[in-house]
């Protein structure tokens, strides 16, 4: 994320703040010009009341461009779920500015069949799987309450569970969608993840009753990734995600921490040989993040990026990378 600052008194603001800590000044995230903006006299979503959105609208009255991608949420009487919502669509408003800020192409369900929309879901009343089908999103609103998605990441063994890595990761499906389906990509997607014809179903069934293999960490980038190669897509985009937004922030805010220069041990593949390479990326990501885990242990917290990336998760990456910069 970019660092802003205030436009009346210059004061570091962040992208939540909907108004200036030190002079007051109303601010708003204009997702035209990407920037936090004095708002005083601009409209605001029709969501800035439930869902705390500072985001700038097109037209008073309506949506912006990040709540408009919901297509369902709870009702208005189902109070733990609107709290809920609110947290998730602020989770939601990082991705979509991220989207924006990587150049990535975005269509909305509104404007065509298999465009992007979250159903935000209360499972209070019934279960909600947590998935992505034809660009629908769905999110279990239960996952937004830190003891209950503790207990899952627990029960799951994951070393890592947030509402923004469920957005990253389900939005990830959405992206196979539009840079590896049906398009000559496909043969190189099935060289490094898998055939992803292989049945999901055989796939979800032996990955719950056998585990992942047990040398998963030499070739994927978590154990779930191993389940079928549309996982292994999702988690590793979501992993792409992960690693620009936090690589822009600490860039941001001055922070550079230098390491050892980083090779690739897998080629990444022809996509776009002028595309700018992932070995610079990752040259700065792995010294920030064992930089980030010590600080993280300085503070008696777990590490921030719980992760290794062996060199196959790498070219996996780095392929990643080639096709978001090449369509962007
Ligand atoms: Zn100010
Ligand atoms: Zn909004
Ligand atoms: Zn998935």
């Amino acid at each position: 994320m970019r660092s802003f600052r205030c436009p009346n008194c210059a004061q570091l603001v962040f992208f939540e703040n909907s108004a200036c800590l030190r002079c007051g000044q109303e601010l708003g995230y204009d997702p035209v010009r990407r920037d936090l903006v004095a708002a005083t006299d601009l409209p605001r979503c029709a969501n800035a009341g439930i869902a705390a959105c500072n985001w700038i609208p097109p037209r008073p009255g309506t949506l912006c461009l990040s709540c408009r991608l919901t297509r369902t949420r709870p009702a208005d009487s189902d109070t733990d779920a609107m709290a809920a919502f609110a947290e998730t669509e602020a989770a939601k408003r990082r991705l979509v500015a991220q989207l924006a800020e990587l150049g990535l192409p975005l269509r909305s369900w509104e404007d065509t069949d298999g465009g992007l929309a979250y159903d935000l879901l209360s499972s209070r009343d019934g279960s909600v799987v947590i998935g992505h089908q034809n660009g629908i999103v769905t999110i279990d609103l239960a996952e937004a309450g830190d003891p209950h998605r503790e207990q899952v990441r627990q029960e799951m063994g994951e070393p890592y569970r947030t509402m923004l890595g469920h957005l990253r990761h389900e939005t990830g499906h959405y992206y196979w969608t539009v840079l590896v389906e049906g398009t000559a990509h496909l043969e190189r997607f099935r060289e490094l993840f898998g055939d992803e014809r292989a049945s999901y179903t055989d796939a979800v069934d032996r990955h719950y009753a056998q585990g992942p293999p047990a040398d998963w960490p030499d070739r994927h980038v978590s154990a779930y990734a191993t389940m079928h190669p549309w996982e292994d897509w999702a988690e590793t985009f979501a992993h792409y995600l992960h690693i620009r937004d936090t690589l822009q922030t600490a860039g941001e805010h001055g922070i550079r921490v230098d390491g050892p220069e980083a090779t690739l041990s897998a080629d990444p593949g022809d996509v776009d040989a002028d595309a700018e390479p992932f070995e610079g990326i990752l040259a700065e990501w792995l010294p920030l993040t064992y930089a980030l885990n010590a600080v993280n242990r300085s503070m008696g917290r777990d590490d921030l990026y719980p992760f290794v990336l062996p060199p196959a998760v790498v070219g996996k990456l780095a392929w990643v990378h080639r096709l978001c910069t090449d369509v962007s």
